[in-house]
């Protein structure tokens, strides 16, 4: 439980007194004024009225109690007693005493104290008064927690996440260890003389377990885990965020040893530059982190994470010795490695005997460890929909092409028309990788709608690459372009179906260019993270060649699919009609086709 959570119980609590409080007070006003209202009616009788019956001698008895100035009256001629106040209970009484004496017959009964009555009277005139008081209290009890506690307070956390809940990552895993005996026997370091990194930046995709692993050294070392999103301070108001990093880092201290993670660092720890406004806000706040990485006691045990997945964009300053010096970069998960992700993401769920995760971890890469947990989720729910005892192998594969490719529609009716387009489509994309050496063999072609995908191909992922030629780019980019060349050559007309493919291979082609210097004009030069400035430095001109040089590929590439294209035209369409016969084919469809 973090403290965020413990206020928001707070808050709760003070909630639910609250709205009891004004409950219990309408009631209690309402009852009064209910009451008062039967009163007035004909069980009140007035002071004056009273006198005047006891002169005429119309009044039979009257009870009245100790120390009350209220008091029952019961006329002669009435069945019913009546209430009545009057002014001094002393100078009542011997009034009567004075009309009893003078002939009247009046019965006066004059009732002791009734020591519980006059306690629960008072309570309950008081009542009102208490609960007012006790609504103002509540009122600032609440105002209080608003300012102090929520908006500006990092969440700290005492997290039982263990080394063993984070699958692969086994060099990281080891490279943290001697963070985690650091915050568990700072002494016996300092007394060595030994210098631990106060700040560790972890670099890699969303979802690659950054912060799992930053709880799980605290989860190690038993420390509490503070954290905070460098999001959070976009459109912050000024000074905010230099004062929330001050108070994030006053708090680390006061609890240390403990772990500070702070994602999205990228957000405040951009490049400085000399702007205004919100880059001014952004400068305050880098600054006030510079600041406080600087100024820790030997003795203050603090370790600080950070996170992001554009480590370029970070300011320089940040990565100076004492601050970040130590850089670890989170991949993500090989087969190996999505394996055992997949195994303790799939503990709490009942599996098939079918389940091969070995085969499912083959199926998935390039996946981060959160898509991979969100594979098995999607895998029980889609098991508990066709109510399976257990998840079997189908549910599974079903989840991994949700998470790729979208949801299944089954509900869309898709026209003959848009149905033989995406037929043609698709083949074109299975033909052409087909006769690309460098391409994965087809696994499976359908025309369902998935997603925004109108249909799909997949292909199977035999092992993971660390690295790619240039022929493979190449032949990437004529894959891609093989659903357009489809459109073209066999219905004559080209759709809007290939927009993404064209997407995707504009960027591959521009990373040929600016990222990985695949280019022949441009040479090995990295252009991607450049500023326009720094562009100019290779030249005016260098834009243009970038843009002719994007152009080359993707024209020579879509010249080349064209070929392959029409050189297997009578392929091309067995496929076609094969897909919209059964809308979905299989790898071993698919090769039979190919075995004629
Ligand atoms: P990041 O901080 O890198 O964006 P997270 O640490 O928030 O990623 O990971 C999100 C979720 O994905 C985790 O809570 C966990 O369920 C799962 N996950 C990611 N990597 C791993 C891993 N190596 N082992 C087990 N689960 C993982
Ligand atoms: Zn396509």
């Amino acid at each position: 439980m973090n403290d965020k959570g413990k206020d928001n119980k707070k808050d709760k609590i003070y909630y639910t007194i609250f709205s009891i409080v004004v409950l219990v007070s309408i009631v209690i006003i309402a009852f009064a004024l209910f009451n008062k209202n039967n009163n007035s009616d004909d069980k009140e009788i007035s002071y004056t009225e009273l006198i005047t019956k006891i002169d005429q001698n119309a009044v039979e008895k009257i009870e009245m109690t100790v120390g009350s100035t209220s008091i029952k009256v019961k006329l002669k001629n009435e069945e019913e007693e009546k209430n009545a106040i009057v002014p001094s209970t002393q100078a009542f009484v011997e009034l009567i005493q004075e009309k009893v004496q003078e002939g009247n017959t009046i019965d006066l009964k004059q009732n002791p104290v009734n020591p519980l009555l006059t306690i629960s009277d008072t309570i309950f005139s008081l009542l009102p008064t208490i609960m007012i008081v006790i609504l103002f209290i509540l009122i600032f009890k609440m105002q209080g927690l608003g300012d102090k506690g929520k908006v500006y307070d990092a969440e700290s956390e005492k997290t039982n996440i263990t080394f063993k809940d984070v699958a692969g990552l086994d060099e990281e895993k080891t490279e943290l260890i001697e963070i985690v005996d650091f915050l568990k026997e700072p002494k016996k370091f300092q007394e060595m003389g030994a210098k631990i990194p106060r700040g560790i930046l972890l670099y890699g995709k969303p979802g690659t377990g950054k912060t799992l692993i930053a709880k799980a050294i605290a989860g190690e070392a038993g420390v509490p885990f503070i954290s905070m999103s460098g999001s959070e301070f976009i459109e912050m108001f000024a000074g905010l965020g230099a004062s929330r990093v001050r108070k994030l880092f006053e708090k680390a201290k006061k609890i240390s040893p403990c772990i500070v993670f702070i994602d999205e660092i990228d957000a405040i720890g951009s490049r400085r530059t000399g702007g205004s406004g919100a880059e001014s806000e952004n400068n305050q706040t880098l600054n006030q982190l510079l600041v406080e990485m600087d100024g820790f006691n030997t003795d203050e045990t603090v370790i600080v994470l950070a996170a992001t997945n554009r480590p370029e964009m970070l300011d320089k300053a940040l990565l100076r010795p004492g601050r970040f010096d130590r850089q670890i970069t989170i991949a993500a998960p090989d087969a190996r490695g999505r394996e055992e992700i997949l195994k303790i993401h799939s503990k709490n769920k009942p599996l098939g005997d079918d389940i091969s995760l070995k085969e499912i971890a083959t199926d998935t890469a390039g996946f981060t460890g959160a898509e991979l947990a969100n594979v098995l989720n999607e895998a029980a729910i889609i098991a508990t929909t066709r109510e399976h005892k257990k998840i079997v192998m189908d549910d599974l594969e079903e989840a991994v092409k949700k998470v790729t490719v979208g949801l299944q529609k089954n509900s869309r009716v898709i026209s003959d028309k848009d149905k033989k387009l995406t037929a043609y489509h698709e083949a074109g994309h299975a033909i052409v990788s087909k006769y690309l050496e460098t391409q994965q063999d087809v696994k499976e072609v359908s025309i369902i709608p998935r997603g925004l995908a109108g249909g799909y191909t997949m292909y199977k992922t035999n092992e993971d690459k660390y690295y790619i030629s240039k022929t493979e780019m190449e032949e990437k980019l004529v894959a891609l372009l093989g659903g357009r060349a489809a459109e073209k050559i066999a219905l004559d007309d080209i759709s809007t179906g290939a927009s993404n493919d064209i997407e995707v291979a504009t960027q591959v082609a521009k990373d040929m260019v600016k990222k990985y210097g695949m280019s022949n004009r441009v040479g090995p030069i990295n252009l991607e993270t450049k500023e326009q400035y720094e562009l100019q430095a290779f030249g005016n001109s260098v834009e243009d060649v970038i843009g002719v040089e994007v152009k080359e590929l993707i024209d020579t590439a879509y010249q080349r699919a064209q070929e392959l294209i029409k050189e297997h035209m009578d392929k091309l369409h067995a496929v076609a009609e094969k897909l919209l016969e059964k809308e979905t084919i299989t790898a071993e469809e698919f090769e039979k086709i190919f075995d004629n």
